[in-house]
């Protein structure tokens, strides 16, 4: 193999509950307006529509307990808590069944957002990118592996900010529960063994400051705590 003409980034890699192996994460795929009362929330009417998909950088993630930075160039940072789906197998034009098989594991994440950024580009029809996928903008708790095909079932979602309760949900409200989603995704994309899926957040959005601890808990996975810090 020809020699690069820089060293390579080191992978992405996130702790896996009751194990020392980490996962190794390939791409990160994120689902908006997967919840009735959080597209309510945000102004929104019709909850027919598939969501919206976008992605972030694997190395947005924070793991390991890392504190995260307040982001520069907004203003307006929001907290999203979702339940994340981790895949150990591809899925390409795939039935519910594979997808709940492809599964690997699953995690409490947050899709920190840049509101008043993405409220300019959603005025002008432009790309979510600088609003979502920005650097430290996916905080994820372990991954928790399944010892049997994910099934789509109800369980608590909630965040807290400051031991405040701001989000307060159920999984069972998502418009596209986790599997059917899976097979939405797979008719987009090749999804690939180690793709993360961040599935939508429900309602109780709202801002985060400096200085802030932010508790994300989803029923079946591990607690995820972390703290906003002075922009880095
Ligand atoms: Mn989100």
């Amino acid at each position: 193999m020809n020699k690069t003409v820089f060293s390579p980034p080191a992978m992405v890699t996130i702790p896996v509950t009751g194990s020392d192996e980490r996962f190794a994460v390939r791409r990160i795929f994120c689902a908006g307006k997967n919840y009735a009362d959080h597209i309510r929330e945000m102004g929104g009417i019709d909850t027919s529509r598939p969501p919206v998909i976008f992605a972030k950088p694997a190395d947005a993630l924070v793991s390991d307990g890392r504190d995260v930075p307040y982001p520069r160039a907004s203003q307006d940072v929001h907290h999203e808590v979702e339940l994340v789906l981790a895949l150990g197998k591809p899925l390409r034009d795939a039935s519910e069944e594979e997808a709940g098989k492809a599964v690997w594991g699953i995690a409490t994440g947050v899709d920190l957002t840049r509101r008043d950024l993405q409220a300019q580009a959603k005025k002008h029809g432009g790309p979510w990118t600088s609003a979502k996928a920005f650097d430290h903008s996916a905080p994820i708790g372990p991954i928790t592996p399944l010892d049997k095909p994910f099934a789509d079932q109800g369980g608590r979602i909630c965040l807290s900010v400051n031991g405040e309760v701001r989000q307060d949900g159920d999984l069972g409200q998502m418009l596209w529960p986790p599997r059917r989603l899976l097979v939405y995704l797979s008719t987009l994309f090749d999804m690939k063994t180690g793709d993360l899926v961040f599935t939508g957040t429900p309602a109780g959005v709202g801002p985060v400051q400096i200085g802030d601890r932010i508790q994300a808990r989803i029923d079946g996975t591990e607690p995820l705590p972390f703290t906003i810090t002075a922009t880095g």
